[in-house]
């Protein structure tokens, strides 16, 4: 396994593909997998890929999940694309598992092997859920290679405590009049500084960590002599649940649309939860801790890890219901994930295929 291990990883390491354009990486995917006996399907948007391997014995209907998409850098105009997240890692460690488990053969249920496209663009997974080809899953599990800052090398968890991530856009309208005469206008600048202050006031319960910050404010009057009618504004919102994301959404909609009214200007609101934040199933995580376990050793596996990122993966339970758990997998990623020519410990890729086909067993015998 370790030589099909090396074998793979060099491949996918060497065609990194940007989300929802990995043709190569699916090809080969697709060509592995039929070389193991699969009958893979690309799904609807040309890249990424299922596989299934059904027992076809009445049984739980899992997925594991495995991202396949890159990064882009660009550096002096070039643009490099390079994979900085690892995904070249995890595909390579589900497929080491495919290979395993389409030998042992499973007992009870079925698996889908799923290979997502586009998860560092945010729109893979329900890409996915969209293609209705794995409608009838039941439980997922995903695995990520992380940085020692996160999880240290040969430690584990099954819980990945990803946070919500949501995005609001405040467009002001006011009114546009000569700077020598701003009573006659609406300054679109000056109520876009009032909805900054207003939604700095937001609170919520604290023991549920978040942040809502500004990150974009255009403001144009395309002169310097005119009263601006028009900015834009963006607010970047992370919450570590997803009630608490709704309720700063719902005030930062209040707080902006008054703030404008202070002084006479209108605010348009629009809000997107990008990502929800993780939510797993008790069970599943046990069954999955048990695992970790078995591979790593008692005293390397920890119930949850903590997280400041965000993953498109919790559609799968926020969208379809799935019972889901995120392993968590420390392989010295340094510096850290999306660094540019970044590395970790390739010993990390055979626990980790280790780790899918123990999880599959344990579920499906
Ligand atoms: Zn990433
Ligand atoms: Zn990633």
């Amino acid at each position: 396994m370790k030589d099909f291990i090396e074998t793979t990883w060099t491949y996918f390491h060497e065609h990194p593909e940007l989300g929802f354009e990995e043709f190569a990486t699916t090809k080969h995917i697709v060509e592995l997998l039929e070389g193991f006996g699969y009958a893979p399907k690309v799904f609807p948007a040309g890249t990424g890929a299922v596989a299934v391997l059904d027992s076809g014995c009445p049984g739980p209907v899992l997925g594991l999940r495995a991202d396949i998409d890159c990064l882009a850098f660009t550096t002096d105009g070039k643009v490099e694309k390079y994979h900085a997240c690892g995904h070249d890692g995890n595909i390579t460690m589900l497929l080491a598992a495919a290979k395993q488990l389409k030998e042992d053969g499973i007992k009870r249920g079925k698996v889908y092997f799923i290979f997502q496209p586009a998860e560092e663009t945010l729109k893979g997974s329900l890409s996915v859920i969209e293609s209705g080809y794995i409608s009838d899953m039941e439980e997922i599990v995903g695995m990520h290679l992380q940085p020692d800052q996160e999880e240290q090398y040969g430690h584990a968890a099954p819980r990945l405590l990803h946070k919500s991530y949501g995005r609001v856009e405040v467009t002001v309208h006011g009114r546009n009049a000569h700077a020598s005469l701003p009573y006659l206008g609406i300054n679109a600048t000056e109520a876009g500084v009032q909805i900054v202050n207003a939604v700095n006031c937001i609170r919520c319960d604290a023991r549920s960590p978040y942040s809502c910050k500004v990150t974009i404010f255009k403001a144009d009057g395309s002169s310097h002599n005119t009263i601006p009618d028009k900015a834009l504004l963006v607010f970047d919102i992370r919450a570590d649940t997803n009630d608490t994301m709704s309720q700063i959404m719902e005030k930062l909609k209040i707080a902006a649309e008054h703030a404008a009214a202070s002084v006479g200007a209108t605010a348009e609101i629009s809000d997107e939860v990008i990502c929800y934040s993780a939510s797993y199933d008790p069970v599943l995580c046990d069954e999955v801790k048990s695992v970790l376990c078995d591979v790593l050793g008692e005293e390397q596996v920890r119930d949850a890890c903590p997280a400041t990122t965000s993953e498109d993966f919790h559609n799968y339970s926020n969208q379809m219901g799935a019972k889901a758990a995120y392993i968590s997998l420390g392989a010295s990623f340094t510096p850290f994930l999306h660094a540019n020519h970044s590395f970790f410990n390739h010993d990390a890729l055979l626990s980790g295929a280790k780790i899918w086909i123990g999880v599959a067993h344990k579920r499906l015998g």
